[in-house]
C-alpha cells in the first residue's frame, strides 16, 4: 500500500485506500488533518454557519435500538414543545443572527404531526420573513409530505442513514417494516429528487461495526451526493438494547479519533459540503467540537430547545448542553468557533457550496 501522504496527493480514494487513511498513526492523521484542513478553507472557506436547533418532540413511533427516546423506553418522558416557546425560540435565533433553524424531532407519520409541521413552517415563514433557512430532522415521510414540506419553506432535509451496510443496519435496528433499509435507502432519493439539500449521517463506533462498514459509509456519501453530513461517534444509552454490548466497543478516546479522521476523510473526499461538529463529538472531549471544526466541519446547531425540556431528548447518555438555556448554548458555541481559528456567519443561511454547484445547469 502506498504512503498515506502518496494517497492524499494522488487522491486514490477507494474502499481499500479509506481503510489504509482510517488506520493511520498519528504521525500520518496529522497529515490527513493538515489536508482536510486546507480542502475546508479552500472550498467553503472558515465561516462556521449556525442552526438553532429546537427538539420538537421526543414521542416517536420507531425503536431503534441505539437511542434513548425509542419508543419502547418507558423510562422516558415525552414531550411537545408549544407553539408559543417555538415562537420564541424562532424569534431568538432571528435576533441572534443565526441564519438558520433545524426542526428535529422523534419520527412520526401521522395526521396530526404532519400538520403541526405545516403549520409550524408557516411561522417561521412568518417571523423569519422568508429569510430564515430551514432544516428539517423529521425521519421517513411520504414523497407528498416532503414536498409539501419543501414548498412551505424547508430547503434542507437531514435524514441519517446510521449505518450504509445493511447487514449492520439491521443490528442496530429491529428487522421490520418500520425500520426497512431500503424504504430509508429510498427516502434520501425522493429528498434529493425533491429539491432539497439532503443530509445523511453514520454513527461511529457502533459494536459489528468495522473499517470496512466506516470506508463504505465515506463511499456511500460520495456516490450518494450527499450536501450535508451531520455524523459522530456512537455513544451508548443505558436504556437501550444496545447496551448489552457495550463492553465491545472501543474506547471513548479511539472513537473521538476516529470520528474526527472520517470528518476530515469526507471533507477531502467530497470538498465543498456542508459538515455539522455534532453534540456528541463534545460529549466525548469538551474540545470535541473545536476540533472537529479545526479539520474540516463548518456547521454548529447550538440549542435553543427551551432548557425545560432538553433532559428529555436523551438521545445517548451525558449528552451536553442539557442544563443549558439557549444563551449559554450560543455563548459557548461563539467561544469555540474562535477557538478554531473560524468566524461564525452570522445572519447568513450558510446554504452547502455542494448544493450549488450540483444544481447548476
Ligand atoms: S433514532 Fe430517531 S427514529 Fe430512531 S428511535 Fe430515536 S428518535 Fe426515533
Amino acid at each position: 500500500m502506498p504512503s498515506i501522504a502518496y494517497l492524499l496527493k494522488n487522491r486514490i480514494f477507494n474502499q481499500e485506500t479509506l481503510v489504509h487513511l482510517l488506520e493511520a498513526d498519528e504521525q500520518d492523521t496529522r497529515l490527513i488533518f493538515a489536508e482536510s484542513a486546507a480542502i475546508r478553507q479552500k472550498y467553503v472557506g472558515n465561516k462556521v454557519y449556525l442552526r438553532g436547533l429546537i427538539e420538537l418532540s421526543n414521542i416517536c413511533d420507531k425503536d431503534c435500538l441505539y437511542c434513548g427516546i425509542r419508543k419502547s423506553n418507558h423510562k422516558c418522558d415525552r414531550y411537545v414543545v408549544t407553539d408559543d416557546e417555538i415562537a420564541r425560540a424562532i424569534r431568538y435565533a432571528v435576533e441572534t443572527k443565526m441564519g438558520s433553524v433545524v426542526i428535529q424531532s422523534g419520527e412520526l407519520q401521522t395526521n396530526n404531526f404532519v400538520e403541526r409541521m405545516n403549520k409550524l413552517l408557516a411561522m417561521i415563514r412568518e417571523i423569519g420573513k422568508g429569510e430564515l433557512g430551514v432544516t428539517l430532522s423529521c425521519g421517513e415521510q411520504t414523497e407528498e409530505t416532503y414536498r409539501h414540506w419543501f414548498n412551505l419553506g424547508a430547503t434542507r432535509y437531514l435524514l441519517r442513514i446510521e449505518s450504509s451496510n445493511e447487514a449492520l443496519y439491521y443490528k442496530i435496528h429491529p428487522k421490520n417494516e418500520k425500520h426497512d433499509f431500503n424504504v430509508r435507502l429510498n427516502a434520501l432519493r425522493v429528498l434529493k429528487s425533491v429539491g432539497y439539500q439532503t443530509g445523511t449521517g453514520v454513527m461511529i463506533g457502533l459494536p459489528f461495526q468495522t473499517l470496512n462498514d466506516l470506508a463504505s459509509d465515506l463511499l456511500f456519501m460520495r456516490d450518494m451526493d450527499i450536501d450535508m453530513c451531520g455524523m459522530g461517534p456512537y455513544i451508548e444509552h443505558e436504556d437501550t438494547p444496545l447496551y448489552e454490548y457495550r463492553e465491545t466497543l472501543m474506547p471513548f478516546e479511539q472513537r473521538l479519533t476516529l470520528s474526527m479522521k472520517m470528518i476530515a476523510l469526507l471533507r477531502i473526499i467530497m470538498k465543498d459540503v456542508n459538515i455539522a461538529s455534532t453534540t456528541a463529538l463534545q460529549a466525548l472531549d469538551k474540545n470535541g467540537r473545536v476540533q472537529a471544526l479545526k479539520i474540516g466541519a463548518n456547521v454548529m446547531m447550538p440549542n435553543i430547545t427551551p432548557g425545560l425540556y432538553r433532559n428529555n431528548y436523551s438521545l445517548y447518555l451525558n449528552k451536553p448542553g442539557m442544563d443549558e438555556e439557549a444563551e449559554d448554548s450560543v455563548r459557548n458555541l461563539e467561544r469555540q468557533v474562535s477557538e478554531a481559528g473560524c468566524e461564525v456567519g452570522y445572519g447568513q443561511r450558510g446554504d452547502a457550496v455542494h448544493f450549488s454547484r450540483r444544481t447548476k445547469t
